[in-house]
């Protein structure tokens, strides 16, 4: 394999202090990401240190005999302040407390010695300190102060932090023992385990920065919040994993000469953080995307979690739930279903983002002229000028590949990359040009009518995060900074299913007990017009067999089912007896008008939404339910839908408990609302053009009273 990386191979691992976490993977618990060439492999999670240790050691051995290079990346601390190490062992030398460590930690899977060993260590030391953070409640340790604010702390002579602690924002003290985002115990635990890795491959390896990064094993210290949040998103549902094999990728992708400009930081006994301060090299070494593989065995699983068998199970009471309880609760308990796609940025509209977009090149890449006219070097003072002009031009996609003479001008069209030895650019308009020269009047500030570069983006930036569906715009910005491929969400497949013996298709012949299908597609059109793929699943009787026969069939096919009819608790309300069945259901009294129980539930793992019969209160709880819900289950960001405050075309008095929406349409500024509130009158959804929402408390509207207006071109 030819490359330029620095290191064949990169691990990274996530070290812990806790006790066994027991055989299923867990958050908090030690993980491993192997990488080689930006691509990650599974992450692997150790239940506890003895097992990870073995793995560790297994791992570094195996890529060595291979003749692979490995770097081992640690989010632990190599070293504690300047001072610590004198006063412990007698030298300054960092790798002697690790020896100091690994002769007297004792470590077991359910118990081990840091707290007791830390105040052995603190006697050491003048004052109270330097370690604090007892995490044993009922049981005091020798010369171990609860907490730092413990009275008498300090004294000990020791700075709390490293310097590099300071420089990498957020990071904690290697002192600290207990408490939120502790790091203190996992040193501890960590430094017997790396003394043994270091004697265990002798001169083979070396420990950074301590010794020069030149073996075939180095082994790092890192800090795994270095990259802003949400870059790990959907690596995998674990954080810990996620960034493991986040920092694994990165740091393997990147090349030998960033990699030496990472570890080129000056020598200290404190160690540092590898990447602190090259974060953009590593933001720009990402490959965008990390590709998906359907191949688990060497690439990142991608496919989601399924949702959990309780996602629609509400705390039941007397009461009605309000919407907005009722909104919190999907929000909270929905998660993406669908897997990924690799696309090119062309023909992505539409589409969500499954992972943040990097920029690949700064937009503009090189500063570039705003306008047609002339480059020199500015500023220019009031007064007329008279410039000689060079020859030669400077056009978009032609620059000008010499040298500007101080003094003189160049001609230059927009969008070409100004010269060098030029920053700023006059209007063709404003000047008087011969074949030779150009008068011009001053004064012109430096750097005028030129775009810096970068200006817009910068390489390495966050373009758009994961969970933004991409609008026309969004292609343009990402082709800018240099996308071709993104990683998309697959298309949500939305099954639509209508219920009911009365019902027809649209056209056909009917008798009088029957009337036509009107929801099916109506919902259609909506699940197309949210962006997802509608699946028709056609009607179903009154009739368990066949219903429980068609869900069957759909949840092979679809990732969500939307139902009309049959979702009360009614004789003939299959939809929600059926749901029942699944230990999955929920039937939720929801406090709106229009609008009946809504009937939830997974079936065969696919959620289900089962939306009243009546039209119009169809529609609306698939607008106000469905649509945020359903794009959620298809990787976006929560979507409120878009409203307006605007002023009442009307007057209604109304009651408090439940939120009302209304069929609305704008008239001159104001909501008007349809004449009718009977919610069987169908053709009053095509008069609107949107809802107004009354809020749940009791509101008296008088023509002019502001309300919320809801588009229906808003639920896009
Ligand atoms: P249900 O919830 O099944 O009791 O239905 C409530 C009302 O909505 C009944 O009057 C049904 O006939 C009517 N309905 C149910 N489904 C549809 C549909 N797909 N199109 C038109 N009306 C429907
Ligand atoms: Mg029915």
């Amino acid at each position: 394999m030819t490359h330029d990386a620095a290191f064949d191979t990169v691990l990274a691992v996530d070290w812990s202090s806790g006790h066994d976490r027991g055989a299923a993977p867990k958050q908090d618990a030690i993980w491993t990401c192997l990488a080689r060439s930006g691509q990650p492999t599974d992450p692997v999670y150790h239940r506890n240190r003895q097992v990870a240790e073995a793995s560790i050691a297994d791992t570094i051995a195996q890529e060595h005999a291979a003749g692979r290079r490995v770097l081992v990346i640690f989010d632990l601390c190599f070293a504690y302040p300047a001072g610590f190490a004198q006063a412990l062992t007698g030298t300054s030398d960092p790798l002697a407390v690790w020896d100091w460590f690994e002769e007297r930690v004792k470590d077991s899977k359910h118990a081990n010695n840091r707290f007791d060993l830390a105040g052995q260590i603190n006697a050491m030391f003048p004052g109270i300190g330097p370690f604090w953070g007892n995490g044993r409640p009922h049981h005091d340790v020798d010369h171990l102060p609860r907490t730092q604010k413990t009275s008498g702390y300090g004294g000990h002579g020791l700075p709390e932090f490293r310097d590099t602690d300071t420089a990498a924002k957020g990071a904690q003290s290697p002192f600290k023992l207990s408490g939120v985002g502790v790091v203190g115990s996992q040193v501890i635990m960590g430094l017997p385990m790396l003394s043994r890795l270091r004697r265990g491959f002798g001169a083979d390896l070396s420990v950074w920065p301590f010794q020069p990064a030149t073996t075939p094993i180095v082994l790092a210290e890192s800090y795994f919040s270095l990259l802003p949040d949400g870059l790990d998103r959907d690596l995998h549902p674990i954080k810990d994993a996620a960034q493991t094999t986040l920092y694994a990728t990165a740091f393997s992708a990147l090349s030998q000469t960033d990699m030496a400009q990472c570890l080129d930081v000056p020598a200290s006994q404190e160690g540092w953080v590898l990447g602190l301060g090259s974060q953009h090299l590593l933001r720009a070494a990402m490959p965008d995307p990390v590709a998906p593989t359907s191949d688990s065995a060497s690439g990142t699983k991608l496919t989601p979690p399924p949702l959990r068998n309780d996602c629609f199970a509400m705390p039941q009471g007397a009461h009605w739930t309000p919407v907005d309880a009722a909104l919190d609760h999907l929000q909270k308990h929905l998660s993406p279903v669908t897997g990924q796609d690799i696309i090119h940025v062309t023909g992505a509209a539409g589409r969500i983002l499954a992972r943040p977009v990097i920029a690949a090149r700064s937009h503009p890449p090189h500063p570039n002229a705003a306008v047609d006219g002339y480059a020199f070097a500015g500023p220019l003072p009031p007064g007329t000028h008279d410039l000689p002009l060079h020859p030669g031009r400077s056009a978009a996609g032609a620059p000008f590949a010499g040298t500007v003479p101080q003094g003189h001008a160049l001609r230059i069209l927009t969008g070409a990359n100004i010269p060098s030895g030029t920053d700023t650019v006059v209007l063709q308009e404003d000047v008087t040009a011969s074949d030779t020269r150009i008068a011009l009047h001053g004064p012109l500030k430096q750097g005028a009518n030129a775009r810096r570069a970068g200006e817009d983006m910068t390489k390495g930036d966050i373009v758009l995060p994961a969970g933004r569906r991409l609008t026309p715009a969004d292609l343009a910005t990402l082709a800018a900074c240099g996308t071709g491929d993104i990683t998309v969400r697959q298309r949500l497949r939305v099954g639509v299913l209508s219920t009911g013996d009365e019902l027809r298709d649209p056209g056909s012949v009917v008798d009088d007990g029957q009337i036509f299908d009107a929801n099916r597609a109506m919902l259609l059109a909506d699940v197309a017009g949210w962006g997802h793929a509608p699946v028709d699943l056609g009607r179903a009787p009154d009739d368990r067999d066949r219903l429980r026969h068609i869900l069957t069939q759909a949840a092979t096919r679809c990732d969500a089912i939307l139902t009309s009819g049959g979702a009360s608790a009614g004789d003939e309300d299959h939809v929600s007896a059926l749901l029942a069945t699944t230990g999955s259901f929920a039937l939720w009294r929801i406090a709106v008008k229009p609008g009946r129980p809504l009937a939830l539930g997974l079936w065969d793992g696919v959620p289900v939404f089962g939306l009243p019969g009546n039209p119009v209160a169809a529609q609306v709880c698939a607008l106000i339910f469905a649509y945020p819900a359903l794009a959620v289950l298809a990787g976006a960001d929560w979507q409120p839908p878009q409203s307006f405050t605007v002023p009442a075309g009307f007057s209604k008095s109304k009651k408090p408990g439940r939120r009302e929406y209304l069929r609305a349409r704008i008239n001159d500024g104001a909501a008007q609302v349809f004449p009718s509130e009977g919610s069987g009158r169908v053709s009053g959804l095509s008069w609107a053009t949107g809802l107004v929402a009354l809020p749940d408390d009791g509101i008296d509207v008088r023509p002019g009273t502001p309300v919320t207006f809801l588009p229906f071109t808003g639920f896009s």
